[in-house]
């Protein structure tokens, strides 16, 4: 007999078992919630005060992601489409943070420029608010000086890139949209626009190894010293492997997991040798540094 979700669920953790093959991993059938249906969060719930770091609060605008990168699973939690709440929901978030006194936030969607239309709304919707509240978010390349400058009037201090890998095969295997040469312009006219500007890379990722590090280090230093030294951030990292994602499958398929592999205990994809070693070194330094 099926019994109620909540004793299942409390079976399933007092047997320490996955919900894994249960309802496809889901407690609950998925599906798209109507944003502007939902109430907004009621952010006085907690005490913002002791949210001190500059990206520690955030707001969402809009959910899933269309883009399919191969490492993601926000098109499996949130879906394969973008949803938007509608524009006035969100200014309401906005102000709400500004009354309990918080000067800076971060758009938490996946793409903040995407889709366009939307994009171009809300920005009209922030710039009339006049808020003094400064915010963040992350972006894809394909935006323009024009609009990066808007985000700045609108607000927005610093945006952040996720490109993940330097070289058109790795971008490719990654499922990204982008080509390799469209990312120092990008980060070029955010900087011009007046905003600081994050860029993540993976290291080991699909098809870009050692000379591909080299590259990413190369790239780092350049746009720090051309760019601005504390106001360009490069972070390089590690893929780690989340169940439901096609690279989760990929690993799955090349027998380089188990096929009963259920990615809870972490699984991260990296190629041992030169740069496997250099990017520990890189790590260490870093890790010496920031202590
Ligand atoms: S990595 Fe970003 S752009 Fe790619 S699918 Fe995930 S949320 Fe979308």
């Amino acid at each position: 007999m099926e019994y109620p979700v909540r004793e299942r669920l409390i079976d399933h953790l007092e047997r320490d078992t996955m919900v894994e093959g249960w309802n496809g991993g889901r407690i609950l059938p998925w599906k798209p919630a109507d944003l502007g249906k939902l109430s907004s969060p009621d952010y006085r719930f907690i005490d913002v005060s002791s949210y001190t770091l500059p990206d520690a609060i955030g707001i969402q605008s809009r959910r899933g992601c269309a883009f399919g990168c191969t490492y993601c699973t926000y098109g499996y939690l949130s879906g394969a489409r973008i949803r938007e709440r509608p524009v006035d929901q969100v200014i309401r978030d906005v102000t709400e943070l500004m009354s309990l006194g918080v000067s800076r936030f971060q758009f938490v969607d996946s793409v903040f420029n995407a889709p366009e239309k939307y994009f171009e709304e809300l920005l009209e919707a922030l710039e009339q608010a006049d808020c003094e509240i400064s915010w963040s978010a992350w972006i894809d390349e394909n935006i323009t000086r024009k609009q990066l400058e808007r985000m700045k009037i609108a607000g927005a201090v610093k945006v952040d890139f996720s490109p993940d890998a330097i070289t058109d095969k790795g971008l490719k295997m990654l499922g990204k949209r982008m080509k390799a040469a469209d990312l120092l312009p990008a980060v070029r006219s955010a900087r011009e626009a007046g905003l600081q500007v994050g860029i993540n890379f993976f290291n080991g990722n699909p098809s870009e190894g050692f000379w591909a590090f080299l590259v990413k280090i190369w790239f780092m230093l350049r746009v720090r010293l051309t760019l601005g030294w504390k106001s360009t951030f490069v972070n390089i990292g590690t893929i780690r492997v989340y169940a439901h994602s096609p690279l989760a499958e990929y690993l799955k398929r090349k027998a380089r997991v188990d096929e009963e592999c259920t990615f809870f205990e972490p699984v991260f994809y990296k190629k041992h040798g030169p740069g496997d070693w250099l990017y520990r070194l890189f790590q260490r330094i870093r890790r010496m540094r920031h202590d």
